[in-house]
């Protein structure tokens, strides 16, 4: 948006605002509809001013690794042929937005702008734009570009382009420069070819988890290919795990849930699970042993895996999801004793991505969640590491 442009905007806005608060106070409720419809139209001319173009953003950001937050305002670039500019409403937070900000995976770019599970709405579409017209609600989950060329990304896995997968945020930006700003803000420009259709009628917050928790979980279910009726152990029951027990249940799975904490043992069941046990409860531990079809671990930090292990079939597979870490504690004479795999997995592609949005609309699944402002995000962050998150937190990002 040129200097005029942002100019007139801030008048309208300004204009808008002033009408509200003048009809808010004092004018009666018969008047209220026609004020909606004056502000639509007003609302509508800021946008035909240049709905696709660059354009200065809300966001809330971290500045260091202290896990405080404050609003700052971010770069969107104009929206090309191929791109589409969603007004960003609900944007929860990732243990990995977490990670990043404290420095666990290397220093970040400060200031950062996380987050990679966001829903909004579609406000500008480039020419060329198919998947979606104004107006429709998209999704952006973990990463907005990739080469399209290479062997992974033909195979539709982008989160492995062999060229370098772009990350939602703190990734380099191989289009604008600099690096990537993610959902913690009002807006973002992305290539439709990594936005997802969220179908109408939908719980839009509780959805926003699918793109990164709900991919993650709903992957390793179709790669190591779980049926129904089979035994099937979720490590962990957080953000990704919550989504993990629902996902696997509505596929007819028989879900164990493995928690530290007493009090979601009664929720696991509440999600779908048939048993849910506590770490600590050694005897119904040692009752799993060798039960199992499939594992996934969610737990975001390393510990020993080798008790879990012991609870798999022969053959059979631990997906690790959550501690992206030198893994802990696995024996190779016992994994070798029982041939099981200690798998990793990480996201997914776009068309599995869109695959658990279609499954979990066709279910009724959406993440349980808590809805917070911005302002609150840094003491989200705090209670996700703590365990205290029941089980997403989701930023109204309408109240930035
Ligand atoms: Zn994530
Ligand atoms: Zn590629």
């Amino acid at each position: 948006m040129c200097e005029a442009c942002n100019q007139k905007a801030e008048i309208l806005t300004r204009e808008g605002e002033s009408r509200r608060s003048f009809l808010g106070g004092t004018a009666a409720m018969a008047t209220a509809p026609l004020a909606a419809a004056a502000l639509s139209s007003e609302a509508k001319a800021q946008e035909a001013a240049s709905p696709l173009g660059a354009s200065n953003v809300q966001s809330w950001a971290a500045f260091d690794t202290s896990g405080s937050f404050a609003p700052h305002t971010i770069p969107r670039r104009a929206a090309g042929p191929k791109d589409v500019v969603v007004e960003i409403l609900y944007s929860s937070i990732c243990h990995s937005d977490i990670h990043t900000y404290k420095g666990d995976w290397g220093m970040p770019t400060f200031p950062l702008v996380p987050g990679h599970e966001m829903v909004g709405r579609v406000t500008g579409v480039g020419a060329e734009v198919t998947k979606f017209r104004e107006g429709d609600i998209a999704g952006v989950g973990t990463m907005v570009d990739s080469c399209g060329e290479c062997a992974n990304c033909l195979a539709d896995r982008e989160q492995n382009c062999l060229n370098g997968t772009t990350f939602t945020y703190n990734s380099p930006d191989k289009i604008s420069g600099g690096v990537t700003y993610g959902g913690y803000s009002k807006k973002i420009v992305v290539k439709e070819d990594f936005a997802l259709r969220i179908p109408p009628g939908v719980d839009l917050a509780g959805f926003a988890p699918l793109l990164c928790a709900g991919i993650t979980t709903f992957s390793p279910l179709n790669h190591w290919d779980l049926q129904p009726g089979q035994r099937y152990g979720v490590i962990g029951m957080g953000g990704l795990g919550h989504l993990a027990v629902k996902l696997a249940a509505a596929k007819g799975a028989e879900v164990v849930v493995f928690t530290t904490s007493k009090d979601k043992l009664e929720d696991a069941k509440s999600f779908g699970a048939s048993e849910a046990y506590l770490w600590s409860d050694e005897d119904a531990m040692r009752r799993q042993m060798g039960s199992f079809d499939l594992m996934l671990s969610t737990v975001p930090v390393a510990y020993p895996m080798q008790p879990f292990l012991n609870m798999l079939k022969l053959d059979k597979t631990l997906v690790n999801v959550g501690a992206l870490f030198p893994i802990e504690g696995a024996h190779g004479m016992m994994m070798g004793f029982g041939r099981q795999s200690l798998a990793g997995s990480m996201t997914g592609g776009i068309a599995e991505t869109q695959r658990v949005i279609d499954f979990a609309a066709h279910h009724g699944i959406a993440a349980t969640y808590e809805m917070i402002t911005p302002d609150q995000i840094g003491a989200a962050c705090e209670k996700v590491v703590r365990k205290q998150a029941r089980y997403r937190y989701v930023i109204d990002m309408t109240k930035a």
